[in-house]
């Protein structure tokens, strides 16, 4: 059993209390983390273990993308700023209609090469090509959700439907708890009810979660009120949706006080993207008034077409920042809020939170460091402040998910960068024509 002992860094380890142990060592032993120590008393080193020096670092657990399409680094920059609705029907949907399973797989790779450089740990997907993000997921070591994306205007979106419903069950188990399967519909607007009834059939077989994009424009909203009498929450507690455990819900932009009460009733975890949000204009979450009502929120990136990276430290400080200008009231969202909505928030939200989330014995070992001996990040009065308000991605130095080194001093250890960007270069000459 390999085992890494990490000394001399300061530990943020978002218990309960978001506790900063300013000097620290961390053991990992196989999978988790076996033990935390004041610096110097750990137990002596067994023989084998590998020892890391992090005086100057910052130890944190990784951070958690609680809401993306990993594949769409292959649309990032391709079309930007443009509404919702056109962008997806006149340059994001085409786009998709000529992928073929290959090219999400090397999407899939270049998505999270970047987000293991930026200490990203987990990541809840839902696209096209499921199997191939999924494969991805697996051969880079990195912990994923993974679920199809259904869409009904598909000509095949029955057997997609039934497609992914035999992935999730099949899948689900693989990669030493690493994978975690879901089922994806897309929207409440892009699925009727009658293939909303047989994804939750599926997912109740299947014994896996759902994750959905909810409420995220204020067109899905007047829609919706329109066609149903009904906000998206009112008709997806309706039809028995929000009874499946766990369920993502992406965005949630556009709620009443009745749907936040009803998501928090149902413990729905809400996946906060302002990146996307604030991008195509979506609207503001109410994450104020969902922290006062004790909501799971977690943090996303959404795709990479709407964003345009999958950097959490960056959602994490828009956060912080976008719900203070809102409110015109400093005080709101603080960084130690921020900050547990991209951790252990978004474990939570993704029904992982006993695995993940914080630095505890008996955790698995999903540890990030980050070089903080940077004149950017001295002196050092808050760690917490420095990591919301002044940290960047590229300060992130080492990544273990599971025990398992995925970057070592900046070096990845499970994927060759040029190969993927190779890779992703010869597909684009096809998909861009
Ligand atoms: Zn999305």
């Amino acid at each position: 059993m390999a085992s890494w002992l990490i000394r001399n860094a300061a530990v943020v380890t978002m218990d309960d209390d978001a506790t900063v142990l300013p000097k620290a060592d961390i053991l990992i032993e196989g999978t988790d983390i076996a033990g935390v120590w004041p610096a110097g008393d750990a137990p002596r080193e067994q023989h084998g273990t590998r020892t890391i020096d992090a005086d100057g670092m910052v130890a944190m657990p990784g951070m958690i993308n609680a809401h993306t399409h990993c594949a769409m680094t292959l649309l990032r920059g391709y079309a930007d700023e443009m509404p919702l609705m056109p962008w997806l029907e006149e340059r994001i949907w085409p786009f998709e209609m000529k992928l073929e399973e290959d090219d999400v797989y090397w999407g899939s790779l270049l998505g999270i090469a970047e987000m293991i450089r930026a200490g990203v740990t987990c990541f809840n997907d839902m696209y096209h090509y499921f199997e191939a993000t999924a494969r991805a997921a697996l051969d880079s070591g990195i912990r994923a959700n993974v679920s199809g994306v259904l869409l009904a205007f598909l000509p095949d979106a029955g057997e997609r439907l039934e497609n992914a419903i035999a992935f999730a069950k099949e899948w689900k188990d693989r990669g030493d708890g690493l994978l975690v399967t879901m089922l994806g519909p897309h929207a409440p607007y892009t699925c009727p009810n009658h293939l909303l009834d047989r994804v939750i059939e599926g997912a109740h077989e299947a014994g896996v979660g759902i994750h959905i994009h909810v409420s995220e424009t204020k067109q899905e909203m007047e829609e919706s009120l329109r066609d149903f009498g009904q906000t998206p929450v009112e008709r997806l507690t309706d039809i028995g949706l929000l009874d499946v455990s766990p369920v993502l819900a992406a965005h949630c932009v556009h709620l009443t006080d009745s749907d936040i009460a009803t998501l928090v009733e149902k413990s729905v975890g809400i996946s906060h993207n302002p990146g996307s949000n604030m991008k195509l204009a979506s609207g503001t979450a109410p994450v104020r008034r969902l922290l006062a009502a004790n909501a799971v929120i977690g943090l996303g990136t959404d795709g990479a077409a709407s964003n345009n990276n999958l950097d959490i430290l960056e959602e994490a400080r828009l956060a912080a920042l976008i719900h203070k200008l809102d409110a015109g009231d400093p005080t709101v969202v603080t960084a130690q809020q921020a900050l547990q909505m991209a951790t252990r928030g978004g474990a939570k939200a993704l029904g992982i939170d006993d695995r993940v989330g914080r630095i505890e014995p008996g955790m698995k070992a999903d540890v990030i460091l980050l070089d903080f001996h940077q004149a950017h990040l001295f002196p050092r009065h808050d760690i917490i402040s420095h990591l919301v308000y002044a940290a960047r991605a590229g300060d992130v130095r080492t990544v273990f998910v599971n025990g398992r080194p995925l970057m070592l001093d900046r070096q990845l250890q499970t994927l060759d960068e040029e190969e993927i960007y190779r890779q992703v270069g010869e597909r684009l000459k096809r998909l861009v024509q």
